[in-house]
């Protein structure tokens, strides 16, 4: 079976069973939701890069500084002098290291790929995702994030949300590695790149207005009838 050839439907074991009941659970509260809010593909890659460690409001304040500077382009982004940089993308946090890790990006993409961030988007996804995480400042969730996001591929992203969220519904027990946690929705959903957005911004809206880090609205959640912790938490 090829990267992307994974289609069918895959109801029959007990985890793609809960996944998918999850997943339409939420798609019943929140609707669709279309996410990654970006203009082109590179402007996804510098988002996914400028987003480790810090939200996504204060991305966009730096993504509105290199829009206004005419940069968001690989071409720019590698010309840009790097104080320059570091002082457009501030808003984001650890400026000094987002800022190298972006120039190291377009210089691989310049050195590897003649500056085309489609040539190295394509091919096969594991080789991809191979390519992605051997660029410095990529990891795992930001080479997803590209992969989904800015290629259009169905490679599932998993971040804290993710850990939080399924290990309160009983589907992880909370310290599974990055890798685990990704097999779980990448052996037991269909490889299709609409489904893996929009279950992923599911879960981040599902986490941001109930299924808080501190104090979880248990009672009004729409996943209530499948979560053993929100039943208890309610029960007491
Ligand atoms: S019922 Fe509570 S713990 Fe379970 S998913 Fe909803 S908010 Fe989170």
């Amino acid at each position: 079976m090829n990267d992307e050839g994974k289609n069918e439907i895959l109801h029959l074991t007990p985890h793609a069973s809960r996944l998918t009941e999850v997943f339409h659970r939420l798609a019943a509260r929140f609707g669709p939701l279309h996410w990654w809010p970006a203009q082109t593909p590179f402007e996804v890659v510098v988002g996914a890069i400028l987003t480790q460690n810090t939200a996504w409001r204060n991305v966009e304040y730096a993504i509105a500084n290199l829009q206004a500077a005419g940069v968001l382009t690989p071409a720019a982004l590698r010309a840009i002098e790097r104080g320059e940089l570091e002082s457009l993308i501030r808003p984001a946090g650890f400026f000094r290291q987002k800022a190298e890790r972006l120039q190291l990006f377009v210089e691989h993409l310049f050195a590897r790929h003649g500056g085309e961030l489609a040539t190295l988007l394509a091919g096969p996804l594991d080789a991809v995702r191979t390519k992605l995480l051997a660029c410095k400042g990529v990891g795992p969730e930001t080479a997803d994030s590209i992969l989904l996001y800015a290629g259009y591929r169905p490679s599932f992203v998993i971040d804290a949300y993710t850990r939080r969220l399924f290990t309160r519904l009983g589907l992880l027990g909370g310290d599974e590695s990055y890798e685990a946690i990704r097999a779980l929705f990448m052996d037991n959903l269909p490889h299709e790149t609409d489904l893996f957005n929009e279950y992923h911004a599911l879960i981040v809206e599902e986490c941001k207005v109930f299924c808080r880090k501190r104090t979880p609205l248990c009672a009004p959640c729409p996943l209530l009838a499948v979560c053993p912790y929100g039943q208890a938490a309610v029960a007491a």
